[in-house]
């Protein structure tokens, strides 16, 4: 499902017609348990009270009838106006697959920038616009030829505030950290400059004492 969506649904507001609880957007499971289909949608709204009236009741009904240990929590598919009992094993079920709305807009928010970005590589040196390049260089989720790509254009936009952000960074990727590095170092060179092996500091290419840390380089 498309992460719009997603947030979207996770967004409204349902409760339970058992104990008033709002209803928890969970991931539906890959497979309905029981008969192996699946449910037909992403995301289930199910009331996670461990007080409801439903989910109370419901053990002694199925150690009667079935003799197993289980439950019931009210389950709402999303389009729908009535929910249904579903079965649970346990009280722990589903509560690790609650939806996090806040991250998934988080990474909705990446996802969009980083699309924007490599859109803006194209016209990035042209337009003396450092800010694609860097982000994509900074985003451990971006595609990593994209990454790659950015970091080489680095050298053409010529900017040396990109090395600060870079070195700051930790990379998921020692390719693109590789990468990064050899755009740094090109950088550098291009402009007669080099980093004081002591304090990191930017110092002139032939400098022979550096004028930050005082250490002869
Ligand atoms: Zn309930
Ligand atoms: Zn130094």
């Amino acid at each position: 499902m498309d992460i719009d969506r997603c947030i979207q649904l996770a967004s409204e507001v349902h409760h339970c017609p058992h104990c008033g609880t709002r209803l928890s957007c969970c991931e539906a499971p890959p497979f309905h348990i029981g008969d192996g289909l699946g449910w037909g949608s992403d995301v289930l709204f199910i009331c996670l009270n461990d007080e409801c009236s439903l989910f109370a009741r419901s053990w002694e009904e199925f150690e009667e009838r079935y003799g197993h240990s289980a439950s019931c929590r009210y389950m709402l598919l999303p389009g729908e106006k009535t929910g249904q009992a579903m079965m649970v094993g346990s009280a722990q079920a589903f509560t690790g697959s609650i939806i996090d709305i806040e991250g998934m807009k988080k990474q909705n928010q990446r996802y969009h920038n980083e699309v924007r970005f490599t859109k803006e590589l194209d016209t990035c040196v042209a337009d003396k616009n450092l800010q694609p390049a860097l982000c994509l260089v900074l985003d451990n989720c971006a595609d990593l030829p994209t990454r790659n790509r950015a970091c080489e254009l680095l050298v053409d936009l010529n900017n040396l505030e990109c090395i600060d952000p870079i070195r700051n960074h930790k990379f998921v990727h020692s390719e693109i950290e590789m990468a990064a590095n050899i755009a740094i170092k090109q950088l550098l060179e291009k402009n007669h400059l080099k980093e004081c092996p002591y304090c990191m500091e930017i110092i002139k290419a032939q400098a022979k004492v550096c004028k930050h840390c005082g250490k002869e380089v």
